[in-house]
């Protein structure tokens, strides 16, 4: 595969572990510059061996002066960022709705939509401005079915999709192009949450018979934020091995 990413600058929340990871270990060796923003310092650290990217930042994306301060840190190292990539999220316990606690419901919020909110708001000046920008937003299947004990997560996911569905329209003129995938189960830290029987029963519902790997989520995404995506926007690319055949 030839490199898709030559001096490209990219931004990938969430990017110690999993889903980011993969895909932060694409772009650069495609030849693009990674900026790797995520809460555990620990797992960046390893990341940065691992992946070949340029520079972490440790930052919680649900504070939004901890976002613009990570963006204003990845200028300064890295220059301009053209892709992001918001991988940053969080499944939390599966509760019934009239278990799930309020503050539990606020906190997955935070992290998936208004962290996905916030990392979006601070590159998209510079992006519209270069009239260039390729960001991909990372939802769920459970933010297009209902997953019982999941309502917070599928919930905050769906947010998501709408997000990522009118952050399109706003910047197609600029020609900056924003899409979102929605993964089925996939072979992460974050399934470690997930009791093995829920597993099972998801993997049978996988018209392929099998839970993804982060490589494949990686493989999508990467060409969501290449210059090859240029005619698709706004749009929720299915990952879910044939589950969400709509
Ligand atoms: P993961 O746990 O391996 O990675 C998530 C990363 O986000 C971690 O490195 C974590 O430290 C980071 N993070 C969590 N809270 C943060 C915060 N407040 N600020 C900054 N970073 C934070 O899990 P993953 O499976 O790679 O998840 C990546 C994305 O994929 C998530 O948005 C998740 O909802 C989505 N997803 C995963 C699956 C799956 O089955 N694994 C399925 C559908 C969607």
């Amino acid at each position: 595969m030839s490199d898709r990413f030559p001096g490209r600058v990219a931004v990938i929340t969430g990017g110690a572990s999993g889903i980011g990871l993969a895909v932060a270990t694409r772009i650069a060796a495609e030849g693009g510059r990674v900026a790797l923003w995520d809460v555990n310092a620990d797992a960046l650290h390893r990341a940065q061996a691992s992946s070949g990217a340029a520079f972490t930042e440790v930052v919680d994306v649900t504070d939004a002066s901890a976002v613009e301060e990570a963006h204003t840190a990845t200028l300064a190292a890295l220059g301009p960022v053209d892709i992001l990539v918001t991988s940053a999220g969080i499944i939390g316990p599966m509760r019934p709705v009239a278990d799930l606690p309020f503050d539990l419901w606020r906190h997955i919020h935070a992290v998936n939509l208004d962290g996905t909110f916030l990392s979006a708001k601070a590159v998209v000046p510079g992006m519209r401005e270069r009239g260039y920008g390729r960001i991909a937003t990372v939802a769920s299947i459970a933010g297009k079915e209902g997953v019982p004990g999941g309502a917070a997560y599928g919930a905050s996911k769906a947010g998501v999709i709408s997000f990522t569905k009118t952050l399109a329209r706003e910047l197609a003129p600029a020609g900056v192009i924003v899409n979102t995938i929605a993964p089925g189960p996939t072979e992460t830290g974050m399934v470690n949450d997930v009791p093995p029987e829920a597993i099972e029963r998801m993997r049978s519902m996988v018209p392929l018979g099998r839970i993804a790997a982060p490589q494949e989520m990686a493989d999508l995404i990467c060409f969501m934020v290449s210059e090859s995506c240029s005619y698709t926007t706004g749009a929720v690319f299915d990952a879910s091995g044939g589950r969400a055949d709509y």
